[in-house]
């Protein structure tokens, strides 16, 4: 039978069953890492049922990391790990969510686009879905993995369901595949592995008229052939065609793990490709390297979320990466600034060979954090700052080199008298070209920075040296900026401005002369954004060898005051 289907780009949806955090981002990342290792084009796309507009406002609690794309989109943090497992890049397209599709359905009704015809679920909102879904095919895409958030029998995911169902019909078997992602438990007093939650799940996505074509089962050990014979028989599918996603201590083997159970064949072999066998000597590798580090060092990160690692997700992976070049393991020890006072900070960092103040907002912890870079900068341990890291580490060298007592953000304290970081009322949006101005009286106190900008690098800097470059491009997420009334009076003091804007108006790195302090960096904008397994961030690989210095050092010391006192 002929089908309707012009598109160059084939489609793969991968959907969830059982129950969630099963590692649906990481599994779409990982079947991306094969298909392009086999010479694919491919994009991504996260689809979440939530009513939220964009995650930019949720709480990171309850979301985790509100991750950052080049053209400033605020997303799911699953787009970060599409960037990191493949060369894909992420924008506004390739994250919806139901709130952003019942949105601009909303507004075409009120423009009256549907010429007074009843809006409805079907085929209104599913029509936008595809088109949303669509948007991401064109000559230069072989494969757009769509990944649909939540799990198969929640309210909220049908809409999108029932989308991706008709889009087979659409474009065809060949063209379209679907990979559902379940959960068999080993259940130990029975000596074992559970396939019934796999049935119930796939029964759920037939229900709703999908027949999976993949079963992607995450589990504790390889599923041997007789479990897999079961699920393939009860779940009708083909018995290769169930596949073991076999916990991982390191996420980076995924995508090994998946070739070695062939999934990246059966791929392929369903939507009717032909390609070369994939080149994963980069990946084995890079697994190698981390599952065989020759030292360690310890990170202190210091932050408000700590006891929920997924908020701060694209940082744990640059500090991992950071580590990759001199092979060391990175161990991160997460404090709770609100935890901190003078008494208890040396305590806290003890052991400690860096210490990182991460990104945040609120007033909520922001003493402890000031109290844990002052031990830094006073006790000479490696410090990076990002974005209010980098604010804080401004407020502190006001406060304790620069004299400026109470100076503040005006974030956290409007009547400062010496407001060293605020909201610049006027600056140059890079991406529009024009210059926007912020509202102090807006609800939100401001438009936000976001995206990607340039920044122009002084040499001799630790910042040059790390990047090699003299001009770089980063992303932001913040509000508040570097004051620059406080330039001189910083400066004379001894703190160096290490990156500007190209216009020299929005000061983007700080950090401290080589003979105040080894290794004391700051930057306004978010480095872990961009850094990759393959590429590692400059400025992360740069703070952990700084790190392993202080290490040495310090085991130096404390090898010759043993030496002393025996
Ligand atoms: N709260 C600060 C601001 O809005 C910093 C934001 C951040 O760290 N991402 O400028």
């Amino acid at each position: 039978m002929p089908r309707r289907h012009k598109l160059h780009t084939k489609f793969i949806f991968v959907t969830g069953g059982v129950l969630s955090s099963l590692g649906k981002g990481l599994a779409a990342a990982a079947i991306g890492t094969l298909l392009e290792a086999r010479g694919l084009t491919v994009t991504l796309q996260k689809l979440d049922p939530y009513i939220n507009v964009d995650p930019g406002t949720m709480n990171p609690f309850q979301h985790g990391e509100v991750y950052v794309t080049d053209d400033g989109a605020e997303t799911d943090l699953d787009l970060g790990h599409y960037e990191r497992f493949t060369s894909a890049k992420m924008s506004q397209k390739n994250n919806f969510t139901s709130g952003k599709i019942y949105y601009s359905v909303i507004m075409k009704e009120r423009r009256g686009d549907y010429l007074g015809g009843t809006v409805q679920i079907i085929p209104h909102i599913t029509d936008e879905i595809k088109a949303s879904i669509l948007q991401l095919a064109g000559n230069e895409i072989d494969i757009a993995i769509v990944e649909i958030g939540g799990t198969v029998g929640d309210i909220e995911g049908l809409p999108f369901l029932e989308a991706i169902r008709q889009m087979r019909a659409d474009l065809g078997r060949e063209n379209t595949l679907y990979i559902h992602l379940t959960y068999v438990p080993y259940i130990k007093t029975a000596g074992e592995l559970k396939t019934k939650p796999t049935q119930h799940s796939v029964k759920e996505l037939r229900a709703i008229g999908i027949q999976p074509d993949i079963l992607l089962c995450r589990t504790e050990r390889f599923l041997p052939p007789e479990v897999k014979r079961k699920i393939a028989l009860f779940c009708n599918v083909e018995e290769d065609a169930v596949i073991t996603a076999k916990d991982v201590d390191c996420i980076y083997e995924i995508p090994l793990i998946f070739h070695k159970e062939k999934l990246d064949e059966k791929i392929i072999d369903l939507l009717n490709i032909w390609t070369r066998e994939p080149r994963l000597k980069e990946w084995e590798d890079l697994v190698w390297r981390l599952k065989n580090p020759k030292q360690e060092v310890t990170i202190a990160v210091v932050g408000k979320y700590v006891h929920l690692k997924d908020s701060y997700k694209s940082l744990h992976e640059a500090l991992v990466h950071g580590g990759i070049p001199s092979r060391t393991k990175v161990n991160i020890r997460y404090l709770d600034s609100e935890e901190i006072t003078t008494d208890s900070i040396p305590q806290m960092l003890e052991g400690v060979d860096g210490v990182l103040v991460p990104g945040g907002f609120g007033t909520r912890g922001i003493e402890g954090k000031i109290i844990a870079i002052r031990y830094a900068r006073e006790h000479r341990i490696p410090f990076f700052g990002i974005c209010l890291g980098m604010q804080l580490a401004v407020i502190e060298f006001a406060r304790h080199v620069a004299g400026l007592e109470k100076a503040n953000s005006t974030e956290f304290d409007p009547e400062t008298p010496y407001p060293v970081i605020y909201l610049m009322r006027e600056w140059f949006n890079y991406r529009t070209q024009k210059v926007e101005v912020r509202d102090e009286h807006t609800e939100k106190g401001g438009t936000m920075r976001l995206g990607a900008y340039p920044c122009r690098l002084v040499e001799g800097t630790l910042a040059h040296q790390a990047y090699q470059k003299d001009e770089i491009f980063e992303r932001h997420r913040h509000r508040y900026e570097f004051n620059n009334e406080f330039r001189d009076v910083l400066t004379e003091k001894g703190l160096v401005i290490s990156g500007i804007s190209p216009d020299g108006e929005l000061v983007e790195i700080v950090e401290l002369r080589p003979e105040d302090h080894p290794w004391f960096l700051g930057c306004q904008f978010h480095p872990e954004f961009r850094s990759r397994p393959m590429e590692p961030h400059p400025l992360f690989v740069a703070f952990v060898e700084a790190a392993l210095a202080h290490k040495q050092a310090r085991e130096a010391s404390s090898e010759e005051t043993q030496e002393q006192a025996a």
